[in-house]
């Protein structure tokens, strides 16, 4: 176990880090890329099968014709301090938020 977890004035809280998103339902729209600090998340396309085809980077966003849609992808889980915002601001709820004391050391 991790912790204890204290605001600046000493009063206790639990991070929830960010542990997955589900890109069946993640529509790709950006917010919770926009509220994090922590560069956890990058847009990625997927082909018409679901499959990663990369990073959207401004480079090949097209993928050579491949791209069928984008989605966000916890791609620096370990830079997460859990302060939830991504949660709050995603419309599809499809986020997967671990309570820190739930995290292996
Ligand atoms: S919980 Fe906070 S730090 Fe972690 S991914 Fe979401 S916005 Fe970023
Ligand atoms: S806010 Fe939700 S729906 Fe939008 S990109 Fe992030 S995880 Fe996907």
């Amino acid at each position: 176990m991790m912790g204890p977890f204290v605001t600046r004035d000493g009063s206790g809280w639990m991070p929830e880090y960010l542990s997955a998103i589900d890109g069946t339902t993640c529509i790709g729209c950006g917010r919770c890329f926009k509220v994090c600090s922590r560069e956890v998340m990058h847009l990625y396309g997927i082909d018409d099968s679901g499959e990663i085809l990369g990073i959207c980077d401004g480079q090949d966003d097209d993928f050579d014709g491949e791209l069928n849609r984008m989605i966000m992808v916890v791609d620096h889980g370990g830079r997460c301090i859990g302060c939830g915002a991504c949660a709050r601001v995603c419309p599809k709820n499809c986020q997967t938020h671990v309570a820190a004391d739930k995290v292996a050391a």
